[in-house]
């Protein structure tokens, strides 16, 4: 074993459906926890799920047809795109792509908790970035290796400016990383930037196309680069069906728009609705952050005993004691837990 291995910390899931059913013998649970679309993928990728597979041959290890769709779809070239086993496993190839033990890795709390993870696996020397009381970036490193940007951030919801992050990027020696597993929900993207050849964006099929579970993710980044990931990135990281799925996703971005659009809805109602019983920060993702009066470890416990599921951020460095993420579900989903919230909330 390595000597480090206690100081790697787990990587702490939100807690599943099963396990709250089972422990509080409930029926009726909803999830807003995991940040997953609550309206679930295309019927397209529906049909394709009909086909036999033949799963006793390996897939393709490095799938064309899907790197050009993905091209055709963000506006770059397929020599452009790398795939992984989901935005984690890009992170992890970008990690191993980059890092020499003792390199300088540097983001801002809170954040993704994968980032500090990898920090330690690949024994990186973490420096963490001050956030303001928007909690948008407020510095950076120049002598920094890897920087990585999360916008908008998991878990606070905001979005970076665009100028900042370019200000960034053209003054950091090293690399930036922009995490972008939100940017179908929001407004403005950082796209344009994949265009500096120091400029990796990292974007997934796991939010806004519905398809968590088939861990498809990509990074957009220079050829020379993309060269690099290939050597690092485990060969065969994407099955079939995942490989698949993503085609039928991509023929159908209407569908995937049309989601988006009634979760940003939704996303407006529990703004205004959070805004009364609680103080939420305004989010340009699928989910909200919000701070109550009481510690984010007995909300979420609270709200559990109830059948409701969201994220406790206590293992998010940084969020502070208060601190809770919910994901935005549909309307129904929605109303019930701003109903169990508000019980919860003027019951004590
Ligand atoms: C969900 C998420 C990812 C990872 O998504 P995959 O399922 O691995 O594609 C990466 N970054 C952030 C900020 C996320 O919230």
């Amino acid at each position: 074993m390595r000597s480090d291995i206690d100081r790697i910390p787990e990587y702490v899931p939100g807690k599943s459906i099963e396990e709250i059913k089972k422990k509080y013998g409930l029926k009726r649970i909803i999830k807003l926890a995991s940040n997953e679309n609550p309206y679930g993928f295309s019927p397209k990728v529906a049909e394709i799920l009909k086909n036999q597979y033949r799963l006793n041959v390996y897939p393709p290890s490095d799938p064309g047809e899907l790197r050009e769709r993905i091209a055709d779809y963000i506006g770059y070239e397929p020599e452009m795109i790398a795939l992984s086993a989901g935005m984690d496993g890009v992170l992890e190839s970008v990690f191993k792509m980059l890092i020499d033990p003792g390199d300088a890795v540097c983001y801002a709390p809170p954040t993704f908790p994968y980032y500090s993870i990898l920090s330690r696996i690949y024994r990186a020397n973490e420096v963490w970035l001050k956030r303001n009381s928007n909690y948008r970036m407020a510095e950076y490193v120049k002598g920094a290796k890897l920087t990585i940007i999360c916008t908008p951030n998991n878990p606070t919801g905001n979005s970076e400016d665009f100028d900042f992050v370019r200000e960034v990027v053209e003054s950091v020696r090293g690399y930036v990383f922009i995490d972008e597993a939100y940017a179908e929900f929001a407004e403005r993207d950082m796209l344009k930037l994949a265009e500096y050849e120091n400029v990796i964006i990292g974007r997934t099929f796991s939010k806004a196309f519905g398809l968590a579970n088939l861990r498809i993710g990509y990074g957009i980044m220079h050829p020379s680069l993309r060269k690099a990931f290939m050597r690092v990135n485990p060969p065969f990281s994407l099955s079939s069906v995942a490989i698949s799925a993503a085609l039928a996703a991509l023929e159908d971005i209407d569908w995937m728009k049309e989601t988006v659009r009634k979760i940003v809805y939704g996303r407006g109602w529990l703004h205004s609705e959070l805004e009364k019983i609680a103080k939420p920060v305004k989010s340009d993702a699928n989910f909200i952050f919000f701070e109550t009066e009481i510690t984010s470890r007995d909300l979420a416990e609270r709200l559990e005993r109830r059948g409701v599921i969201i994220r406790s951020l206590r293992n998010f460095d940084g969020a502070g004691e208060n601190a809770v993420r919910v994901s935005v579900g549909t309307e129904e989903q929605n109303k019930i837990f701003i109903d169990t919230l508000r019980e919860v909330l003027c019951s004590r």
